[in-house]
């Protein structure tokens, strides 16, 4: 099948920008579609062992049918793969094969793989070019959006790396056909929060075709991903590096964080599952604190939970305190000047920052969402 590009999205940032290509097949027609974008004739691809079975080899015939040399390097899947030490075995195994600056790296597969190779390319030689071909839907709308790379400390996640840009972005819905539900559930979120955060027209759109879009309808998503994919490159293209604006993009993130981390990042709660749970609690304390109406929280809630997604802490599988949260959130990256800095919203598609909220009332927010 020849590839179909059905929506394209451009990252304007000055001398680093590039394009996002959505649609269906691109990843057998990868070396025809990235040509313009390879400096050399040698690529080194990188997976993890779900994504090999299903993607390595169309990606491969279509880099042997443009007699293009490749490397290929299948990493284990999951979170403990954005790690110092796969991190150090990537680049030695990269070394081996005497790359030079003009060879590209290719990140297929999730936000795991996207994040590391992001950053092995970042430093590898101080810097080669890289390709995201991302295939689970969070990594579609979110991660290889923007630039940021890196992997996990033992003191906190992400918290090395660096804002390096890919060279061009190639999604493949057909790719989400063997995407667990769960995680394409997860995914989701993200693209809710988008809607939520300063798009209320989209987010009407999402109640309209969410479930449709869930169940496989492939144009639908093809849309979503798009809007996602632009509403992302819009903040990120106003503050690349996270000095005001794109902060917003954490709706969610503070709560899902601090639920996330309770639940120890073994698999018990997914990102997204965090994130749409962290979105409700955003509203009802935006509501508990006089911002947002209550028809509006309850508008939020109703859809994620239309859509098969857990909205309170209480659906998590897993025992919570509420203290617990309200110290891991103190953990955050987002303070400033001992303050915790919320999103927060007046309503839908109308989201903002706010220092240090009444911490009573987060609290209490939490209490709630745990009974
Ligand atoms: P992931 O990469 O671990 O993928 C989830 C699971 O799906 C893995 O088991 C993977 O092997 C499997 N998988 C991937 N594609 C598949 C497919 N098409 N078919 C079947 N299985 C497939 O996780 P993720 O949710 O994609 O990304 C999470 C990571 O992204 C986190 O590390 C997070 O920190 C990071 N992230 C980064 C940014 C950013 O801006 N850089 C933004 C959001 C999240
Ligand atoms: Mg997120």
């Amino acid at each position: 099948m020849p590839a179909e590009i059905l929506e394209r999205v451009f990252v304007d940032l000055a001398d680093r920008s590039y394009t996002i290509s959505i649609g269906s097949d691109l990843i057998p027609s990868f070396a025809e579609l990235a040509s313009d974008h390879l400096q050399s004739d040698r690529l080194f691809i990188i997976t993890d062992e779900n994504v090999a079975p299903h993607y390595l080899s169309p990606l491969l015939e279509s880099c042997a049918a443009a007699h293009l040399h490749v490397e290929t390097v299948i990493l284990p899947a999951g979170e403990q793969t954005k790690s110092f030490s796969q991190y150090e075995s990537l680049i030695n195994r990269l070394l081996s094969y005497k790359p030079s600056r003009k060879d590209c790296l290719v990140a297929l597969g999730g936000g795991v793989i996207g994040d590391l190779v992001g950053y092995v390319a970042s430093s590898l030689l101080r810097g080669l070019p890289f390709i995201q071909v991302p295939t689970t839907l969070l990594s579609q709308v979110d991660s290889s959006v923007g630039g940021k790379t890196g992997i996990n400390t033992k003191y906190g996640k992400n918290l090395v790396g660096a804002f390096y840009q890919p060279e061009a972005v190639f999604i493949d819905i057909n790719s989400l056909s063997t995407l667990p539900a769960r995680e394409t559930l997860a995914g989701y979120a993200e693209v809710v929060k988008y809607g939520l955060i300063n798009d209320e027209t989209f987010f009407s759109w999402l109640e309209e075709n969410g479930p449709s879009l869930l169940k496989g309808d492939k144009d639908l998503m093809a849309q979503a991903i798009s809007k996602s994919c632009q509403s992302k490159a819009q903040v990120v293209s106003e503050d690349e590096r996270e000095g005001g604006k794109r902060a917003l993009l954490n709706l969610g993130h503070t709560f899902g964080h601090a639920i996330e981390a309770a639940c120890g990042y073994d698999g018990t709660l997914l990102h997204g599952e965090g994130v749409s749970i962290g979105m409700c609690l955003a509203f009802e304390a935006s509501v508990h604190l006089g911002l947002c109406p209550q028809e509006e929280a309850d508008r939020v809630a109703r859809h994620l939970k239309a859509c098969g997604m857990m909205t309170r802490a209480a659906d998590v599988p897993h025992t919570l305190e509420a203290d617990t949260l309200v110290n891991n959130m103190a953990q955050d990256k987002k303070i400033e000047a001992g303050e915790i800095v919320f999103v927060l919203a007046e309503g839908i598609g109308k989201s903002l920052l706010v220092k240090g909220p009444d911490s009573q009332i987060i609290k209490t927010t939490i209490m709630r969402s745990l009974k």
